[in-house]
């Protein structure tokens, strides 16, 4: 059938399809008579390759997957399991076509990145898991329960290989354990050790940001470590994702975040980023906030993905952006430094408040003066020096 999935002619671009309520992409829920969409798994499939044409190969960069996983992660948390019997007037029947509309869509998506070579290895159990759930939800809008329960249970299996190939961390007590372990003398019923999660993180500090192999009792959620390698103490806030949102704002953009630490509860996250870059994280995914002391959020790392968004401080440094250019490293020590020690003094304030005022101005006028420019930045760097 479509398992396999090539040589599909891409003319057109990567932009989103909609499937309005107006649109009858299922020829056979028409001819039939009925007004229920009545859909074969077959017909699904096709829907989900035309679309797929449609898309046609995915803009560059990780946005595309990113997207793709964290929108498919929260689809598949609202498939419902198949009903248990069959009933000609049964909801289940509706609330399955309508999930299969949003499951062809994304299942569009995952074979135009599959396609375009865009998934990585651990992705393909995903798409693979989309497409079953596709076929059970087709299944179920016809009625034929035994293959609605037999694709779920083989959708299920695909998401569960997903999940655990995907993440970059690691439960001790999630491991297979023999019934007897020769070596160790311990058999699966005796008193385990507490269970400890092993992940990779950074360096919180931003002149450091080393990446290290951390372990922690996932009994709760605030853990300190010290960094091995600039040996500064930094901590990490542990949570599963329930929800994200991301508004983009004049500075850049505004994250907040629905939480289940570690241990239990419900919590919130919310800041301001001073880049326009998006974070992605689907429901249940591990996140780790990074702070150093303070304590002072400095960036979040999704161990599900293994994607850390670093934190940039909102507001301008306009003679050091000119000095440096955007991005450079130079510029997050100056802003550290303005947010850390400037501003909580007064006299910091005022001087921060008289730098904002005149800075346009000489930006400016540095701009036809490269000598006086090239001055400026040795001035900037003996500070950097100074600082950092
Ligand atoms: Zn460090």
């Amino acid at each position: 059938m479509f398992d396999t999935f090539n040589l599909l002619g891409n003319p057109g671009t990567w932009a989103e399809v909609p499937a309005g309520p107006g649109a009858r992409p299922f020829p056979a829920a028409v001819e039939s008579g009925s007004d229920r969409a009545l859909v074969t798994p077959d017909q699904a499939f096709a829907a989900a390759l035309e679309r797929a044409r449609t898309l046609g190969p995915p803009p560059p960069g990780p946005g595309p997957l990113d997207a793709f996983r964290s929108e498919t992660t929260e689809w598949l948390a609202r498939v419902p399991e198949p009903p248990l019997y069959p009933r000609a007037d049964d909801p289940a029947r509706a609330r399955a076509a309508e999930l299969l509309a949003e499951g062809i869509g994304l299942l569009g998506r995952g074979w135009a990145l599959q396609q375009a070579a865009r998934l990585e290895d651990a992705d393909l159990p995903l798409v693979r898991a989309v497409q079953a759930h596709a076929e059970a939800l087709a299944a179920t809008t016809e009625g034929r329960i035994v293959q609605a329960e037999e694709a779920w249970a083989r959708a299920s299996l695909l998401e569960r290989d997903s999940r655990t190939r995907r993440r970059a961390w690691v439960r001790e007590d999630e491991l297979e354990r023999p019934v007897w372990d020769a070596k160790r003398r311990l058999s699966r019923y005796d008193p385990r050790p507490a269970p400890t999660v092993r992940a990779r993180i950074a360096c919180a500090h931003p002149g450091c940001r080393a990446e290290q192999e951390v372990s922690f009792p996932p009994t709760y959620a605030l853990h300190g470590f010290t960094c091995v390698r600039c040996r500064q103490p930094f901590s990490a806030y542990l949570a599963e994702s329930r929800e994200v949102r991301s508004l983009s704002a004049s500075f850049g953009r505004r994250l907040s975040f629905r939480l289940e630490p570690l241990g239990g509860g419900a919590s919130r996250v919310e800041f301001d980023n001073g880049s326009p870059e998006s974070f992605h994280a689907a429901r249940g995914d591990l996140l780790a906030f990074l702070y150093t002391e303070g304590p002072v959020l400095r960036g979040v790392t999704n161990l599900s993905s293994a994607r850390t968004l670093w934190r940039r401080r909102s507001g301008p440094c306009w003679i050091a952006t000119q000095a440096y250019g955007e991005a450079a490293p130079e510029l997050d020590v100056l802003r550290t430094w303005r947010d850390d020690v400037l501003l909580p003094t007064r006299m910091g304030r005022v001087a921060v408040a008289c730098y904002d005022r005149c800075s346009p101005t000489m930006v400016r006028w540095l701009e036809h003066r490269p000598r006086t420019r090239a001055w400026v930045r040795r001035g900037l760097d003996a500070l950097v020096r100074r600082i950092a």
